[in-house]
């Protein structure tokens, strides 16, 4: 008797454990959800709709507010935020803002817009057609040693060159918008001069910071 009753209790721990094994299981499946989940702050959308299908409009180093949010370290955006439209808002938009023919660029980061967020557009002129493309979630995983030495502007910098010198190839880390999975892309000669200063925006450095005293 004692045995059986022992053997019971025994039995209803396991399914004590059990349930607790589902409870976890449900909390680690919603922990998941909630990372790819939209992350968009309300005044980001605010600022992307205010915009609708327009260029935005360019922040301004010495401008007081607008460095503020030059200088910061850019969010990256969440599997869920690639997906959505109000990304597709910001790319479209961003696009028509680094094309615009009174100001041309050739690369612009969203925070330039006023979205601080790790998000560059780049012209591929080591591509056929020197496409602009996008680049989410961007970091630069290796500079070479080997280096070169070019003029740079900036939208955000009105009238100002200068000097600057950078590694000739990078390599660059980024999510993959169409296959939502990470890559890593090798850049070389003046494409790659593009990507080392946009992506010096999103880690709210600017080019006047590294402009070479002597060249
Ligand atoms: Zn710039």
């Amino acid at each position: 008797m004692i045995n059986h009753f022992y053997f019971c209790e025994k039995y209803l721990d396991m399914e004590k454990i059990k349930k607790m094994f589902c409870i976890c299981i449900a909390f680690i499946f919603a922990a998941g959800c909630t990372k790819s989940s939209l992350s968009f702050t309300d005044s980001e959308i605010e600022l992307i709709n205010k915009y609708s299908q327009q260029k935005m409009r360019v922040l301004i180093y010495n401008n007081e507010s607008d460095s503020l949010i030059l200088r910061q370290q850019a969010k990256e955006f969440s599997i869920a935020d690639l997906q959505s439209d109000i990304f597709k808002s910001l790319k479209a938009q961003m696009l028509l803002t680094v094309q615009d023919t009174t100001n041309t660029g050739v690369g612009i980061a969203a925070p330039q817009v006023g979205i601080s967020r790790r998000l560059i557009a780049v012209q591929r002129f080591d591509k056929p057609g020197e496409p602009f493309e996008f680049y989410a979630n961007a970091y630069i995983v290796y500079f070479s040693e080997d280096r070169q030495t070019g003029a740079e502007g900036c939208l955000s910098i009105p009238n100002i060159r200068g000097n600057v010198e950078r590694s000739q190839t990078v390599a660059v880390k980024h999510v993959d918008m169409e296959m939502l999975k990470t890559r890593i892309d090798t850049v070389s000669g003046f494409t790659s001069v593009i990507f080392q200063h946009e992506i010096d925006h999103l880690n709210g450095i600017l080019f006047i910071d590294k402009i070479h005293p002597d060249a």
